[in-house]
């Protein structure tokens, strides 16, 4: 049997051991998902372990960046972004990658959106926004307008920037939210507008806000995609809804993201509809 895990912590109410166990159980895949909390058993040491036992994990907070070093090859967006969210255990060899970004992508192609020759305006600069920056800009958006909180993560962006140059023609432009002019105009001439920021999220003291701050804001044309999926409706997709532009939550990130580790270590297309419906219905 084919063993694979998710690393990091806390990991016990993750959704990714559901989401494998219906994919490996819908293509006849003898395989088994695990869970691995690195409060427990440290991230060296659960990786030495893993090394010759698994075909490969999954990493999520706090250990993505960790996990980049520990890896013997990268690929572009996780070297750019140094953060590793999938481990393809290729005889030994750990080959790290960030589905993260390629999650948004495809969750958008679900939805008939692509971002290839767009402009986008992106809010957030933290671990999955600067995955979705990334791979945006390696995926072809014409023109990205980052909109950052403080001045410590315009310049983690600004680094970013830098690093995307060789590999891409995107312009990226980094913005602060002093000026909502600035947001407003970059709405105006964009596709998406992809949140990716902690604000709306279910449980914390973010819940009820928005960095939205009027419908006039949302042009109709606009597609309005929120990572959060607690709430499955923020209030940035309530006002976007209101305002009339298609919406979507971070469900379908979090599964295309499941869907494009799962191609990585077996090679096959998660039957993602059939995933979603036994997960999220
Ligand atoms: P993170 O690394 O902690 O980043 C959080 C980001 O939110 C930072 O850019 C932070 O900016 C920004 N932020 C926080 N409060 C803000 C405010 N009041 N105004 C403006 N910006 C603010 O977290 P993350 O891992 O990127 O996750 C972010 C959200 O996405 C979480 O809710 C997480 O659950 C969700 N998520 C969803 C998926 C999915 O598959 N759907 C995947 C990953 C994450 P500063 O640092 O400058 O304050």
């Amino acid at each position: 049997m084919d063993q694979y895990y998710l690393l990091g912590s806390p990991v016990a109410h993750s959704l990714s051991p559901a989401m494998m166990h219906a994919a490996f159980s819908a293509l006849g895949i003898d395989a088994a998902y695990g869970l691995i909390d690195t409060n427990m058993l440290p991230l060296k040491e659960a990786v030495a372990r893993l090394r010759s036992e698994a075909k490969g994990w999954n990493v999520t907070m706090p250990d993505k960046n960790s996990m980049a070093l520990l890896c013997d090859e990268l690929s572009t967006a996780s070297m750019i972004g140094g953060s590793v969210n999938t481990v393809l255990s290729r005889d030994g060899r750990l080959i790290g990658h960030t589905t993260d970004g390629t999650g948004l992508i495809d969750a958008l192609a679900r939805s008939g959106v692509s971002i290839r020759g767009g402009v986008m305006t992106l809010l957030g600069t933290g671990g999955a926004a600067s995955a979705i920056l990334i791979q945006c800009a390696l995926d072809g958006a014409s023109e990205i307008h980052v909109f950052a909180n403080r001045p410590a993560s315009k310049a983690r962006v600004l680094a970013i920037k830098e690093k995307l140059s060789p590999h891409t023609e995107t312009a990226i432009a980094v913005h602060g939210y002093e000026d909502p002019e600035e947001l407003k105009a970059a709405l105006a001439k964009s596709r998406v507008l992809v949140q990716a920021t902690n604000v709306g999220m279910e449980g914390t003291a973010q819940e009820g806000s928005c960095l939205i701050p009027d419908p006039s804001f949302l042009p109709r044309d606009l597609f309005v995609y929120d990572i959060i999926y607690h709430p499955e409706e923020t209030p940035l997709l309530e006002m976007a809804r209101r305002a009339g532009c298609r919406t979507e939550n971070g469900r379908s990130m979090l599964l295309m993201q499941g869907a494009a580790s799962f191609r990585i270590w077996t090679g096959r297309d998660m039957p993602v509809e059939l995933v979603y419906e036994k997960v999220f219905s």
